[in-house]
């Protein structure tokens, strides 16, 4: 039995979740809040969390079992966490895997764009009011021998039959002149997705495939057994069988407490302007990109023409006792890290100096120690479906996840046995109080996040 203490969540402030990040093309009213669990009911399937990972898995299991009864419960509102605060970049590869096979990197690749494929299928397929793009997203390399390897892998890449290009120069100028940049790899099957569209444009759609929906319930405690009791507030859901869709939130739950640890990622977003206007400052036509540094920095423009950037150094990302995943945000530490943010925006683009910054947020990433993610069935009576740890490829992994675990749970898995994230097994971050000095001395003495360097497989 797991007892939870009170749900440590706090309110999303991104500028995805306000209207004035978009344009007409976007869904122009807010959603009204669905009503809580209230009393008793049964499920065969019962979601924990309305993220990318709880919304594709009832999507999944409610077209592939019309039949079954899904119930979803989200501590808060959908696309509260991660999923709707993130930097929209939806990428190919699983974090913490550089295959070094041609057929291991094959079937990353094809399961990946898949899953970008996917998204893009059911927003066409239901004919969603959802701002995507899927124009390219950019690795920039900053460092001349960097980007002779990274040449020489796109090379490899290339001659294994995966499309991605190394461009620098003139070309790279056109997507991105970021400073410092010496070249970039450049996916064009990768783009944007505006995750609270899409998780807001899904809802109605879920419950024309009969799946209820709960907002404001917060799970406060998971009685395993054969059947599984969840406990909210107002309420009780006997289950069959359930799902972990909570992410970095997980071990708040009492699970993966030594598999995956909620790190705090901040973000900030400039005003509004106008394409020309961001072509002068030195952003082209891509739809988003990363750096090569140890504590990666990151950015994208939004359809509102705001350009949204994060990482960057140590200051941008944060750890709290106890995995707590709410932040705090003290006026010192918060300013801090979005100064240092700034200061690494103005380094990349030294125009965007004098703008306005428009909005400023923190969001709970799950990090794995490999910073591979993991998607499969656990507990003694395996019904406890879980996936978790994207380490910051969620944005496709959490929407592939669905199908992984729809897949999982139907017995037909055959295609994901044998990648690197099925059935992973987790694990490696200490108990605390280690986990906290670990964390913070590490990342004090090497200016990277705590990580497990595994062989490439
Ligand atoms: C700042 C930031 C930038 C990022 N940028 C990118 C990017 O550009 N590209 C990319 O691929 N990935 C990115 N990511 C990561 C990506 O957003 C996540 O991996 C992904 O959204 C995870 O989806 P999820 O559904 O598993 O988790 P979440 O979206 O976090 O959803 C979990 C849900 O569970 C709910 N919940 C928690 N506890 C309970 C409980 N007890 N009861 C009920 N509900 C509960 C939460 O309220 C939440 O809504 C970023 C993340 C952050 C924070």
């Amino acid at each position: 039995m797991s007892r939870l203490t009170t749900p440590d969540i706090d309110a999303n402030r991104s500028v995805w979740i306000e209207s004035g990040a978009g344009d007409s093309a976007g869904p122009s009213v807010p959603l009204s809040p669905l009503s809580p669990l209230e009393g008793e009911t049964t499920a065969d399937v019962a979601i924990i969390g309305g993220g990318f990972t709880g919304i594709s898995t009832a999507y999944h299991m409610s077209r592939r079992f019309p039949e079954k009864r899904i119930v979803l419960l989200e501590a808060r509102s959908l696309a509260n966490g991660a999923s709707g605060r993130n930097g929209g970049q939806m990428l190919n590869w699983i974090a913490g895997i550089e295959p070094s096979d041609p057929e291991l990197a094959q079937r990353i690749y094809s399961a990946t764009k898949g899953g970008i494929d996917g998204i893009e299928d059911i927003i066409r397929e239901h004919r969603l009011r959802v701002r995507y793009r899927r124009d390219g997203c950019l690795q920039v390399i900053t460092d001349a021998r960097r980007a002779e390897s990274a040449h020489a892998r796109v090379e490899e890449l290339n001659s294994w039959g995966i499309p991605v290009r190394f461009v620098r120069g003139a070309e790279l100028a056109t997507y991105l002149r970021p400073e410092g940049a010496v070249g970039a790899i450049l996916d064009s099957s990768e783009g944007q997705l505006h995750g609270v569209d899409f998780i807001e444009g899904l809802r109605p759609v879920l419950a024309a495939q009969g799946v209820a929906i709960h907002e404001g319930s917060p799970v406060t405690s998971i009685r395993e057994g054969s059947t599984i009791t969840l406990t909210t507030p107002l309420g009780e859901v006997r289950a069959k069988a359930i799902v972990l869709a909570t992410n970095g939130y997980t071990p708040r739950l009492g699970y993966f407490k030594t598999g995956v640890f909620p790190l705090h990622s901040h973000m900030l977003a400039t005003e509004p302007l106008a394409a020309e206007q961001w072509a002068a400052l030195g952003w082209g036509r891509a739809s988003g990109f990363a750096d090569d540094l140890d504590r990666i920095a990151y950015g994208a423009l939004t359809p509102g023409g705001q350009l949204i950037f994060g990482g960057g150094s140590n200051a941008s990302y944060s750890y709290l006792w106890g995995n707590r995943t709410q932040y705090p945000g003290s006026p010192e530490t918060a300013a801090r890290s979005f100064e240092a943010i700034r200061r690494q925006l103005t380094r990349y683009f030294p125009g965007t100096a004098a703008l306005r910054i428009t909005h400023r947020w923190t969001g709970t990433l799950g990090l794995t120690m490999s910073r591979v993610c993991s998607m499969g069935v656990r507990g003694e009576h395996r019904n406890v479906y879980y996936a978790l740890g994207y380490s910051g490829h969620g944005v496709t992994l959490a929407n592939l996840a669905g199908r992984v675990l729809c897949d999982i749970y139907s017995g037909d898995d055959a295609r994901w046995r044998g990648l690197p994230f099925y059935q992973r097994e987790l694990g490696g971050i200490p108990p605390e109080p280690f986990r906290w000095i670990g964390y913070h001395v590490y990342t004090r003495l090497t200016g990277r996040s705590p990580r497990k360097v595994e062989g490439k497989r």
